[in-house]
Order: structure tokens, then sequence, then C-alpha cells
């Protein structure tokens, strides 16, 4: 028998065979891209697209940007560089995390430019370059504070002295620096590395120079330069955590109901029986896990909340612990009808957003949209 179960759940035999449902909403990408671009136009706005578009998935993230006319795009590592050319066949491809190790030729051949941020990379980098007589565009990264990756500000100046004349050894065509905390725009950091920043361009003139995030960019046009280089505001997250969101959500994520019952006050749920009942309740087993990239720290007991998911329009708490492939809600308080086995809750939408379930689970944003869509079914809208 291949009959399809009843209910309200969906067509495709794929979305009723998935505890999860994930949607990706490829225009608001667009949407979001053009947004940053216009708190800054006489900029060039970038992409960042490292971790598989944070986890919205490059194949269709990157179409929608080249489409938008995005022409810059940034990556972590090689070989998300080497997926993103075959996407992306025009865009100037930088790879954040510089020079690995003889990968020069594998850059070169997909023609993507490092983001060079030791002298040892430049060294080995400009050797290459000399030897196959190639122009060798690459960004030189320069660490303004957050001790990471990069040259430091003097290496980064005396580099540029050591002869009479400078001559790096490849084309030099981006000066960069990342923030260290531009979503606290009162602190002072900020300052300091905008003031850094802007003196060490005087030492490579006439070289385009990118210091904005996704919150960098509304820190003023002091830290704007030439390029910005959102990522995460692009697929919906928060850049101005002290205030309303000004990105439009790009992924929306629901999930499956596979029980309902009924349980009196003072029985536990869950693992370790953290939660207890303190009325005749409702609950609902629901598909959706930390191994699906639900945070398991937005777990709830009787000595603190955890996450919430929409059912039914109303707010409902997460009881107990997250388990490896299943949560479960107190939906006492959602409509008895929209409550059954099969139907869809919200986990993430217009209303509970990435960010707020990232404060639940005391993380943040970027953390749970990059782990979201492991398993769910993946549905992609507006491309
Ligand atoms: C990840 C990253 C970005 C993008 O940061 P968002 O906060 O996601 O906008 C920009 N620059 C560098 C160096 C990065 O590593």
């Amino acid at each position: 028998m291949n009959r399809r179960p009843p209910g309200d759940a969906p067509a495709g035999a794929s979305d009723h065979a998935s505890g999860a449902i994930l949607t990706i909403d490829a225009e608001a990408i667009a949407t979001n891209w053009r947004r940053i671009g216009a708190r800054a136009p006489s900029c060039e706005c970038a992409a960042v697209l490292k971790a598989d578009a944070y986890g919205t998935g490059l194949e269709v993230a990157a179409p929608a940007l080249v489409a938008a006319g995005c022409r810059t795009m940034f990556v972590a590592l090689p070989s998300e560089g080497v997926a993103l050319r075959a996407l992306a066949p025009e865009a100037d491809i930088y790879v954040l995390n510089g020079l690995l190790p003889g990968t020069a030729a594998t850059l070169a051949r997909h023609r993507l430019r490092p983001v060079l941020g030791s002298l040892d990379e430049i060294a080995e980098w400009a050797a290459f370059v000399a030897a196959e007589r190639i122009a060798g565009e690459a960004a030189v990264h320069v660490d303004t504070g957050m001790n990471r990756l990069g040259l430091t500000a003097r290496d980064a100046v005396e580099w540029t002295r050591r002869d009479k004349v400078f001559r790096p050894g490849f084309a030099i065509s981006l000066l960069m620096s990342h923030l260290v905390a531009s979503e606290t725009p009162d602190n002072l950091v900020n300052e300091r590395q905008i003031e850094i920043f802007a003196a060490l361009r005087q030492s490579f003139p006439g070289v385009p120079g990118s210091l904005a995030n996704s919150s960098g960019v509304f820190l003023g046009s002091r830290a704007h330069h030439d390029l910005l280089r959102p990522g995460y505001a692009l697929y919906g997250g928060n850049p101005t955590p002290w205030e309303r969101n000004p990105m439009v959500p790009v992924v929306r994520l629901e999930a499956r109901i596979l029980q309902v019952r009924e349980v009196g006050p003072g029985e536990t749920v869950g693992y370790h029986g953290r939660w207890t009942a303190r009325r005749p309740s409702r609950l609902a087993t629901v598909a959706l896990g930390y191994a699906d990239g639900f945070p398991g720290n937005a777990s709830s007991s009787d000595m603190r909340s955890g996450a919430e998911a929409i059912v039914a329009g109303v707010r409902c708490p997460v009881a107990g612990r997250i388990s490896m492939d299943m949560l479960v809600l107190d939906v006492t308080d959602a409509p008895t009808a929209a409550v059954r086995r099969g139907a869809l809750v919200s986990i993430l939408d217009h209303e509970i957003t990435v960010d707020d379930l990232a404060a639940r689970a005391g993380t943040i944003g970027y953390e749970v949209l990059t782990q979201l869509g492991r398993r769910a079914h993946r549905r992609v809208i507006g491309r």
C-alpha cells in the first residue's frame, strides 16, 4: 500500500520521511546583501560564504548573490573556494584562512586569492608567483587586536620598508583586518582597531582596504573603507543585537510531532527527569534533537527555562533535556486540535529567530545557524 498519511502534512515523500524541514529563502539572502550594501553606497559589498554559506548551502547562496551582482566573495578554506569557483566563475574569491602549506598551486588553478596572514605565507606565495610568472593577486591580513590571524601591524609596516622600493612580489589586491567586538559598538576596542587600520593603510598606498564584517558596517563610515565583508547578516542574523534586526529572515525550521501524551503533576520528562509537570500537562514529542543541530543547551529543567517552539500560534516551552533525535514540548496551552501526530511545529521563523534560540542556549546565532539542517529535509524557495 502506498497511501499518504492523513492530516496537514505537505506533499513530497522526502518531506514526510524526515523529522524536520529547513526552508531557505534564496531571495532573502540577495535582499539582505542589497540592504547591507545600501548602508555604504560608495563601497563595494562582498559576501562571506564560509562553512557552506553559514549552513544555508553554498549552492543556494552563491547563485543568489551572483545574480544580485556580488563580485567579491570570501570563504575560509581552499576546498570551499574550489566549490565556490564552480558556482561563481567570474567572482574574485578570497580564502580567509590564508595559505595552507603546499596549496598555492591549487589556489592558482582555481583563481583563488589567499588572504596572507604571516611573513611565512607571504614568502611562500611570492616564491610560487615568481616561479609561475603570474600576477598572484592576494590579500594581506593585518592583525589589529584579534591575535588570531594576520601580520602584526609592526611587521606589516617593516615589510613595506625593508627595501628602498617596496616590492611585495605579488599583486596586493586587498589590505584587510578583522574586528574583535563589532557587535558591541560601545567597546573601545572598535575605535582602537579603526585607528590602527587607518594608519596602516598609509603604508599600502593604492591598495583597497576592508575592515567591516556584518556588525562593522553599522559602526559608521570610518569602519567602511573600500570593501564590506558581511556574512552573518546576509543569512538573516542580527548585526545590531542592541536593536531590532534590520535583516529579513532567511531560514525557517519546522519539525514533526511524533507522539502526544498526557502526564499528571509530579511526573518528570526526559533523561534524568530534570523537568517536572506542575499541573496536568499535555506533551508533544518532536523529531528534532541535538544530532539535528538543535542546541542541547536549550534544554530546560525545574530550575531554568529553555527554548520555545510555536504550535498553532502558541509559544510552547521545551520540557526537559534535548535528546539526540527528539525534544519534548509542553503543549498544554496550545489548541488541542492542532497538537496531533504528524503535525509540524515551528522551531525557527519570523517570531523565534536564530538569535533568540541562541540566547536561550547561551550561545551565539552564528553557531546555531551553522549547525542547522544536518539531517533536515531542505527546501529552497525564492530562486
Ligand atoms: C567570518 C568573517 C567575516 C564575516 O563576519 P560576519 O560577522 O559573519 O559578518 C568577515 N571577515 C572575516 C575575516 C571573517 O572571518
